[in-house]
């Protein structure tokens, strides 16, 4: 079925939805994005997303292309026009299309590109994997300087992706200076001493809105947590290891670099983490 996608302002059957080839998000990845989960038909920590957007946009000298309750009312729209149940709304906006090719940003006032649209997902959080577990190897993290900001820029996160699917496994952790930054499209935590390990925020990992919502949830069950930079060697030592994104919410790590994390099978802190996540953010899903 042909989905209905949101392209400035206007609701366009998917092969319809199309952007110039001279969008600065085309050809400089000038551009920010957000994905949402969508349960039973509801947003997923959509406050959280809504704000990171506004900070993306902000630090790129960008401002929202609308205010915060039409844009709610856009993903709504989305939902409901494409019957979504399970899944995701992937969200992007751009510098535009200023006529021609050049690296000089456009004048503030050209219109920015606003595009939606939906992924089913039916089952999304019933996911096989939860219950088995990822295979992840660590790759090098050669990314820019500024992955707090949620640019289009998914060149070296898809190829590490490949690195992966090369390598049999499911996904990569990427490696800084001898410490984890974070997964290629996920942040990364370890189990260590009774303690849930992830590195603390900066500029060097993306602030993920399933990483705040869980790791206030693991502080309100009394869970220790350690916001450092832990080191491959820990991850692979570790009691251990899980992933967070809004699109896999909370996904256990059983093997890094083929040797396997504690008893190789699922951990109960991720396992149990999954299950409150899941279960407090779908009580406060919109
Ligand atoms: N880190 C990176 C590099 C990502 O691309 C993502 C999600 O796309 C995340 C972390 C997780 O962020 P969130 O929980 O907001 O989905």
């Amino acid at each position: 079925m042909s989905r209905i996608v949101y392209v400035n302002g206007n609701w366009v059957p998917e092969e319809e939805a199309v952007v110039s080839v001279f969008d600065r998000g085309f050809l400089m990845a000038d551009g920010v994005y957000e994905v949402t989960s969508v349960l039973g038909g509801k947003l997923l920590d959509y406050p959280g997303h809504a704000a990171r957007l506004e900070r993306s946009l902000g630090e790129l000298g960008m401002g929202m292309p609308m205010d915060a309750d039409d844009l709610l009312e856009v993903h709504r729209a989305l939902v409901e026009k494409n019957d979504l149940v399970d899944g995701m709304i992937y969200l992007q906006i751009t510098r535009g299309n200023p006529g021609d090719r050049d690296f000089a940003f456009p004048p503030a006032e050209t219109p920015q590109t606003v595009v939606l649209f939906t992924q089913s997902k039916p089952g999304l959080a019933d996911a096989p994997k939860a219950k088995t577990g990822m295979k992840i190897i660590t790759i090098d993290d050669i990314r820019w300087g500024r992955r707090d900001i949620k640019t289009v820029q998914l060149l070296y996160p898809s190829m590490g992706k490949m690195m992966a699917k090369k390598a049999g496994v499911d996904d990569a952790w990427m490696v800084e200076d001898g410490f984890v930054t974070e997964g290629t499209s996920n942040n990364a935590y370890i189990v260590a001493g009774g303690k849930i390990i992830t590195r603390n925020l900066g500029t060097d990992i993306l602030h993920g809105i399933t990483r705040a919502a869980v790791l206030r949830f693991a502080r309100e069950a009394q869970m220790e947590v350690e916001e450092r930079p832990f080191t491959v060697a820990e991850a692979k030592a570790a009691d251990e290891a899980f992933i967070t994104s809004a699109s896999s919410f909370v996904m256990p790590v059983v093997e890094i670099d083929g040797a396997a994390v504690g008893t190789g099978a699922p951990g109960s802190v991720a396992t149990r983490l999954r299950e409150i996540y899941l279960e407090e953010s779908l009580k406060q899903a919109i």
